[in-house]
């Protein structure tokens, strides 16, 4: 209900900064609750007697209109114009029908809500400034409800009915600040959950390669480390696949850049799906360039992957012409750490991908499509 109400009232406009979109916001509520309060008053005088309340009456439309013109002026992004004209006739509304009925209504004691959102309504605003508005509140407060007594009023409210008028204005300006506070508790509320949603969007985008899906080089360096650290104090295998696509500048002049792109995806799907337990990592690390973190895996596991990934490719049968198999083929360099590993944390997952690479720089050496093994210990 809250949320609905704060989105039917919220002004898009992109050349407002947040705080002045939030003042806008205020300003707007404002004026609709000021719209809306009179009416149970407009009630009573209508069943009451609405010949001897005319004045009153007419006076309190007059003002409804005021405050629907406010809306306007928001809409037309008059926004300055329409909180000060807001502010001026909420008083001027308060002390007019306090003249009128008399300040036994109680209509004054909404001046202690006016008070109450001042601060929302003028965010900018310093505290010098603030105190003296909230200063002028208690003195249009004060001044009439002791100079606006029955004696001195217009049409005053007969006996009998003012203390019942008295109690709902008491309750009316309650309930209000109540509101709107909460209202305000709730706008802080979604922007908190937005600026939530958003650091965690941007978060998965700083770590997603934008072309494949996968994630990035910055994504496993931040795995590879924390691997590290829960080695360090769990001791257990590590594993690192490292796969490079072979004659792939071949086929990048073959079939074009968006080609060499569309292959990529599809290579990048085929490692994904070649992986099996949710903790192992597919990362695009470079141009055509693919590391897999296999945690938890020790050589036997990390080659049946490498095989697997080395035969998935095979079985996309993307033509390659320039490549001797005449498909697209990937190399896989494979290394893996012990349950005795140890080290520095910044250091490990760094000597494992220098030993995957090894293997990789190998298996290619050897003829390509295929899975060399680098023992970690024989890097010097
Ligand atoms: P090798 O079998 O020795 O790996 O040969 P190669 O041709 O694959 O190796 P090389 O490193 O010479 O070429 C890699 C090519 O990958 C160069 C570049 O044209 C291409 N490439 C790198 N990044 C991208 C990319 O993001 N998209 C596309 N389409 N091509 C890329
Ligand atoms: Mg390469
Ligand atoms: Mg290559």
């Amino acid at each position: 209900m809250l949320d609905k109400w704060i989105r039917f009232s919220a002004i898009n406009d992109p050349g407002l900064s947040p705080q002045s979109q939030r003042q806008v916001l205020v300003c707007d509520q404002l004026a609709i609750f000021a719209f809306y309060t009179p009416i149970p008053y407009q009630i009573f005088y209508i069943f009451f007697d609405l010949a001897y309340f005319s004045e009153i009456f007419i006076i309190n439309l007059l003002f409804m209109t005021i405050y629907a013109a406010v809306l306007m002026l928001n809409r037309r992004g008059d926004y300055t114009t329409a909180r000060t004209l807001l502010m001026v006739c909420v008083s001027g509304h308060m002390l007019v029908s306090s003249l009128m009925a008399g300040a036994g209504v109680g209509v004054n004691l909404f001046y202690f809500t006016q008070a109450g959102v001042l601060v929302f309504l003028f965010p900018t605003l310093r505290w010098p400034a603030l105190i003296g508005l909230l200063f002028v509140c208690g003195a249009l407060y004060l001044s009439t409800q002791l100079l606006l007594t029955a004696g001195v009023a217009i049409t005053p409210v007969p006996k009998p009915w003012l203390g019942f008028m008295y109690v709902c204005s008491a309750s009316g300006a309650l309930l209000l600040l109540i509101t709107l506070l909460n209202l305000f508790r709730r706008q802080i509320e979604n922007t908190e959950d937005e600026l939530l949603a958003t650091s965690q969007i941007l978060q998965v985008r700083s770590n997603t390669d934008p072309l494949t899906g996968l994630a990035n080089r910055r994504a496993m360096e931040g795995a590879l480390k924390t691997e590290w650290q829960r080695l360090s104090r769990h001791p257990g295998p590590l594993s690192i696949l490292m796969c490079d696509v072979d004659h792939f500048k071949a086929y990048n002049d073959r079939y074009g850049h968006d080609g060499g792109d569309e292959c990529l995806r599809q290579i990048a799907g085929a490692i994904q799906a070649a992986l099996e337990r949710p903790s192992d990592l597919a990362v695009r690390y470079g141009g055509e360039e693919f590391v897999v973190v296999l945690p938890a895996t020790d050589e036997q596991g990390a080659r049946h992957v490498a095989e697997k990934i080395n035969d998935a490719v095979r079985k996309l049968n993307i033509p390659n012409p320039q490549a001797s198999t005449g498909i697209v083929t990937v190399s896989v360099g494979v290394s893996s750490v012990g349950p005795q590993t140890g080290g520095r944390v910044d250091q490990g997952g760094e000597r494992l991908l220098k030993c995957a690479d090894q293997g990789l720089y190998l298996a290619k050496k050897r003829g390509r499509d295929q899975v060399v093994y680098m023992s970690c210990c024989t890097l010097t």
